[in-house]
């Protein structure tokens, strides 16, 4: 099995032990200065100990002023080699490879981040940042591309393996490539030739205080997927060019930030959707290929690799979900993967806060030291009520640690809300982490007991050590005459499947679950209205996924009322206000309330001072994203 995705290869002198690639991405884990923390030391220490073939750093910054992010690394001057190679020596003595990453932002980032003006090749803004960069003048191109070479040979002076060159996603290098950025009319612009100058140089610079014997890959969007920009014919001629300039192999993305989608592609985009781009880079070179884009699973990176579509797989957010799963995937542990759902909350939703990167089903990411799962000093038995994503994380976490857990849960089945969450288009991927967490619980014996709630009188009784209620949330019933009517329903029995819904539907609230409800329904055949306070709706959907919620919702023809206020629920109708008028809007056959949730945490007051410990965890506090209550879970796993 997977023998293909298990085989060795070489990048230029570097021997790769398999083809499972960790690729570029930012984690926000360094000092301000651009030098190494132990936070980033130990983050990449777990994927060497998890197997990777070979691990590429985020982008390390050739000048202060090319960084595109707050906590980034750097190796733009001799005093930041020492703390990088300290990361390059642990990854070795864990028998990994490391290749450094660097790049230069240009146009994409800011005044506010880099204290001056972007630099670009043309001074056009990019679309998402939207500051006017200076346009370079043919010195400060040199200049940049000596810093390149510099950059590259402080990586070799580090110990780092080899450097990938980030030619893609709209930084610098890719301004200069695309006709979409590059308005140039002297010899950095124009033909491809003049738009390659730029590239070409810097691997010549690279090479020549480098070293020839350096690896050195090339990162390149296949597609930049924006009107003007490079296509895949464009990009082979390039990728033909740069084999010849004496690139040793080449990794093709997709993107620029004005098609930010692409970059990171949220779970409406399907798994492994550019790797037609490798496919016909491979056509045109004859240096290994690494494709990527939202590959989660080992079968697939074998089918990718058997079908010689690509030579090596790149699995990022994979790799932040389970740093171990190649050494899972080897072992035949498949069942053991912790699957990278595709939810975008804790990494994409923390970085573009400028925080440092987490991951929902992964709390130990950027936390690898912290938060190690030591054994017990004393056993305990832990009661604990409610076997959400929390609840379950928690149970499992104890057990590990040695404690008797035992898991009690008012349903008929595992996953709480967060199952429910698992129903809407686009978001079946999350029963994979529920199953993953099932799977935990019976490995590490705890008993889970489906149809029980936990009571007082049970506690009372069996006088656990420590309770942990993640008692999770429930929806809340708007004060609204006319919603004890028959035919109102919440969005949760809808998605969990537990009534019937009528052909004409209007759901009252758009929001997340709101908006995915209705995206549901009308994907079934109904015809759906939502009815929104706000002046928009998905305010809470992250900002990669819902231009796909909302395209699906136009091609479905829902209906959208915003800025409107739902005053009374009629026998076939609503009576909505909207800008002070009122008017009454339908007919509807099922009015669907989606308007938030409330915490369910009675027990918490029956318990207080009776039980030695007692931990309230997750939506049990207040309603808040599965990020923060697997997190919390984690926590309190640890904490018994
Ligand atoms: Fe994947 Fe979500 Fe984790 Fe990001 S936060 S790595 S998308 S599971």
């Amino acid at each position: 099995m997977l023998k293909n995705l298990f085989s060795p290869i070489e990048i230029g002198r570097v021997r790769i032990s398999n083809r499972l690639v960790v690729p570029a991405m930012v984690m926000n884990y360094c000092h301000r200065d651009g030098t190494a923390t132990e936070k980033y030391v130990a983050y990449h220490e777990a994927k060497a100990r998890g197997g990777w073939g070979l691990i590429i750093t985020e982008d390390y910054a050739v000048d202060p002023k090319g960084k595109g992010f707050s906590n980034v690394p750097g190796l733009w001057n001799d005093t930041q080699v020492e703390s990088h190679s300290k990361l390059a020596r642990r990854i070795h003595d864990l028998g990994g490879k490391i290749f450094a990453q660097i790049y230069h932002a240009g146009r994409q980032t800011s005044r506010a981040l880099i204290g001056d003006q972007p630099v670009a090749p043309s001074p056009i803004p990019c679309p998402r940042l939207q500051e006017i960069p200076h346009a370079l003048r043919a010195n400060e191109i040199r200049e940049i591309v000596e810093e390149f070479g510099d950059c590259a040979l402080r990586a070799r002076k580090a110990g780092f393996d080899g450097i990938e060159i980030h030619g893609a996603h709209g930084y610098l290098i890719a301004q200069f490539m695309s006709p979409y950025s590059n308005k140039r009319i002297d010899d950095y612009g124009g033909n491809l030739l003049n738009r390659m100058r730029f590239p070409l140089e810097i691997v010549s610079n690279v090479r020549s205080k480098a070293g020839s014997d350096f690896p050195v890959l090339f990162r390149i969007s296949g597609d930049e997927m924006v009107p003007g920009g490079r296509t895949i014919e464009d990009t082979k001629t390039m990728a033909a060019m740069l084999e010849e300039a004496g690139v040793d192999a080449l990794h093709i993305s997709a993107g620029v930030y004005g098609s930010a989608y692409a970059i990171t592609p949220p779970a409406a985009i399907r798994h492994g959707w550019i790797v037609h781009f490798a496919e016909e880079v491979k056509k045109v070179v004859d240096i290994p290929v690494i494709t990527v884009g939202r590959i989660n699973d080992p079968f697939l990176a074998e089918t990718i690799i058997a079908g010689k579509k690509a030579d090596l797989v790149a699995m990022g957010r994979a790799s932040l979900a389970d740093p171990e799963l190649p050494k899972k995937a080897a072992a035949g542990r498949f069942a053991d993967i912790n699957y990278c759902i595709g939810c975008l909350q804790g990494c994409i939703g923390m970085i573009s806060r400028s925080l440092p990167a987490t991951c929902l089903v992964n709390p130990t990411l950027g936390k690898e030291k912290e938060l190690r799962t030591k054994p017990a000093d004393l056993k305990k038995k832990v009661f604990i009520a409610g076997a959400g994503p929390a609840g379950m994380e928690a149970a499992m976490v104890a057990a590990k640690r040695g404690h008797e857990v035992h898991l009690f849960e008012k349903a008929d089945r595992l996953g709480g809300q967060f199952y429910t969450a698992s129903i809407p288009p686009s978001k079946g991927e999350i029963a994979g982490f529920i199953v993953w967490q099932r799977k935990q619980l019976e490995e590490n014996h705890v008993s889970v007991y489906l149809n029980n709630k936990l009571t007082e009188e049970i506690v009372n009784e069996q006088k656990p050590d420590v309770v942990v209620l993640a008692t999770g949330s429930a929806p809340v019933s708007p004060n609204l005459p006319g919603v004890k009517r028959a035919n109102v329903v919440t969005a949760h029995e809808v998605l969990e499947g537990k009534t019937d819904v009528g052909r004409r539907v209007a759901v009252i609230g758009g929001g997340m679950v709101g908006s995915e409800t209705a995206n549901h329904l009308a994907n079934h055949g109904k015809e759906v209205s939502i009815i929104e306070m706000l002046p928009e709706i998905a305010t809470d959907v992250n900002a990669r996924s819902k231009p796909f919620l909302l395209k699906d919702l136009t091609e479905h023809s829902v209906r959208l009322y915003l800025n409107s206020t739902v005053k009374e629920v009629l026998a076939d109708g609503l009576r909505i206000e909207k800008e002070g008028r009122e008017e009454e809007i339908g007919p509807f056959d099922t009015v669907i309330l989606a308007v938030g949730l409330e915490p369910c945490n009675e027990l918490r007051s029956k318990l207080e001072g009776k039980v030695s410990r007692l931990i309230t965890i997750g939506d049990a506090v207040s309603p808040r994203k599965a990020l923060e209550a697997i997190a919390e879970g984690y926590l309190a796993g640890l904490e018994v």
